[in-house]
């Protein structure tokens, strides 16, 4: 029992995370579907970035939080561990200087989510994808 109940929150929170991952993907791209890498400025389509968390998405208070989370090209978040410095600096300079502080604060807080609250947060991202999909008028077989 309590194996297979862990399989589905894991399979749930894979769900989420790339629902999520894809939003934000598509969120950061314009309307040609490219997006600029938020920490070196390289662009590149949407499909091929990373969703680049500032802060680590062990963090599971802020492992959802769209300010923490922005598109970023592969060398960036995987080789170059996230670029926090920089990222940090643009976290401020998009929202407002202290939003790197309260977004550290708030990832220190304890959140449980549980395998419906992340099939919830799935379904919304996918839906806001699919919306935001059509709004931008992408064309992802061009
Ligand atoms: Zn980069």
């Amino acid at each position: 029992m309590g194996l297979k109940r862990s399989k589905n929150f894991k399979s749930a929170l894979k769900t989420a995370d790339q629902w999520f991952s894809r939003y934000i993907r598509l969120r950061d791209a314009d309307c040609t579907g490219e997006a600029q890498c938020v920490t070196c400025n390289t662009r590149k389509h949407f499909k091929e970035m990373d969703a680049g968390h500032f802060i680590s998405r062990r963090y599971m208070s802020t492992r959802f939080d769209e300010k923490n989370v922005h598109a970023q090209c592969q060398k960036c978040n995987k080789y170059n561990s996230g670029e926090q410095f920089l990222y940090s600096r643009h976290v401020d300079v998009l929202y407002g200087k202290g939003t790197k502080d309260q977004l550290y604060k708030k990832s220190q807080e304890i959140k449980k989510y549980t395998k419906n609250d992340l099939m919830e947060i799935a379904r919304m991202y996918k839906f806001n994808y699919t919306e935001m999909l059509q709004s931008k008028n992408i064309d992802l077989d061009a």
